[in-house]
């Protein structure tokens, strides 16, 4: 960023001052032109006054110079005198512009390209009372001097220009960066954004950011708040029964009951760590690989077969059917969060219910015939921890954390989640992919 300004700052200065001087070389030239024609009037009008008090036509070559030429010529072109070359050689001027309109109007000026060296001839013709036409000439070597007396002065100029552009903009840009540097180290270590001092236009974002961070932060803070939560308990109940055990409270015969216990409760514990890891997990991969290929149909299959012992043991019957398309995706993921789901439509199943999975196409539909989801939970089933009847969650081993997995999964494959469901009729959850 602080490159690409400085950059089109420079260049921004760059071609300000070639437009610049090239813009005042070619006012500088038309100046001189016409300061030139006008000279060149002046003189034709000294010669014209000296000729006529002329001995010899001959005598005109006082007047000439090295740089001013003068030539003499009869009304029908031929050329009497000329101060250069040889008269008797030079061919007929008649179709000259000058002498042409020289002849027509009293006087004509014209500017040629000289044959010889490419240099610019001005030519200014009069007509004479003897009928003759006097024209002065001379080429812009004097014009083109004065530019080049001024050549090493030009670059000069431009050299000091793209030092000062250059200056300027790192100037400038800083000027313009340093402030959203400061508002970023200051978003970034959490410290308080006095708005007054910020670019306007950054207000709204950076008041984005600040709600979105303390949203975060809230969300974090609730969320180590519930997890010391959720583990306490069972390491209470876990210390509870071992120091009956320790202390010989316990009857040999609860021993073993006890043991049972606090295996459960150290399974469910484990249950809720891994949960615990995996969410952190998808929070903290930036980005997800979707380099499998995806066949819904066999992950379902793959999860009735995982779940199957489970729906039997409280009478619920698994089925899955259809056949969907393939299409690339993260497979330890959608295997995590199609088993989550069917796990629900088990857990939360009426005895003797149904789990009907079917896919077709990019989606896939888990429905069951359980308790079914009020419609006030249903926004909040998402959350993480958040059950609607917590007995009864902990009871399947349930920890709370199973949709916000699946609700994670489905943003990492772009996917959207439907439900449709009857408190005591059934749960219909579709993922569209
Ligand atoms: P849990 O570990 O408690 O199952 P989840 O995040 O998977 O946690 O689900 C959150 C809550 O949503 C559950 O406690 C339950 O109350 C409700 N729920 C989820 N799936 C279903 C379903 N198929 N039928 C009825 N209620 C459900």
């Amino acid at each position: 960023m602080k490159k690409r300004l400085i950059l089109s700052f420079f260049y921004m200065g760059l071609i300000a001052s070639i437009i610049g001087i090239t813009s005042t070389v070619l006012v500088y030239h038309s100046v001189l032109k016409s300061e030139m024609s006008e000279n060149l009037k002046n003189e034709c009008e000294i010669v014209a006054a000296g000729y006529s008090y002329l001995t010899s036509l001959d005598r005109l070559s006082v007047f000439a110079s090295d740089i001013l030429r003068i030539t003499l010529i009869d009304p029908s072109g031929n050329v009497l005198f000329e101060s250069k070359a040889e008269a008797v050689n030079m061919e007929n001027h008649l179709r000259r512009p000058e002498i042409t309109e020289a002849l027509a109007n009293g006087s004509g000026f014209d500017i040629r390209i000289s044959d010889t060296i490419g240099i610019e001839d001005y030519y200014y013709a009069m007509k004479l009372t003897d009928g003759n036409i006097l024209r002065v000439s001379t080429d812009a070597r004097s014009v083109f001097a004065v530019v080049g007396r001024s050549f090493y002065l030009l670059v000069l100029i431009v050299a000091l220009i793209i030092v000062f552009s250059v200056l300027l903009s790192v100037k400038i840009t800083s000027k313009i960066l340093d402030p959203v540097g400061k508002l970023y180290s200051l978003i970034e270590n959490d410290e308080d954004i006095d708005t007054t001092s910020v670019y306007p236009e950054l207000v709204p974002m950076i008041d984005e950011i600040c709600a979105q961070r303390k949203a975060q932060e809230s969300m974090r803070r609730e969320f180590t708040a519930n997890v010391s939560h959720e583990l306490k308990t069972p390491l209470t109940s876990i210390s509870g029964y071992a120091e009956m055990i320790e202390t010989g409270i316990a009857k040999n015969e609860d021993v073993k009951i006890f043991a049972g216990k606090i295996k459960s409760e150290a399974s469910r514990m484990l249950t809720l760590v891994s949960d615990i890891i995996k969410l952190s997990q998808l929070d903290d991969s930036e980005t997800t690989e979707l380099s499998d290929t995806i066949d819904l149909a066999v992950i379902a299959n793959e999860c009735k077969d995982e779940l199957d012992l489970e729906a039997r043991k409280k009478g619920v019957e698994i089925y899955v059917k259809g056949k969907g398309e393939t299409f690339p995706g993260n497979y330890v993921q959608l295997h995590e969060m199609i088993f989550n789901l069917m796990d629900n439509a088990v857990k939360y199943n009426r005895t003797n219910g149904n789990v009907d999975v079917t896919v077709s196409g990019n989606s896939i539909c888990i429905a069951d015939t359980g308790i079914g989801i009020s419609e006030e939970n249903k926004s909040r089933i998402f959350e993480r921890f958040f059950r609607v009847d917590k007995s009864r969650s902990r009871r399947g081993g349930g920890t709370g954390l199973g949709l916000s997995i699946v609700k994670h999964i489905a943003e990492n494959h772009h996917a959207e989640i439907n439900i449709e469901s009857t408190v005591n009729v059934g749960t219909e959850i579709t993922v569209h992919f």
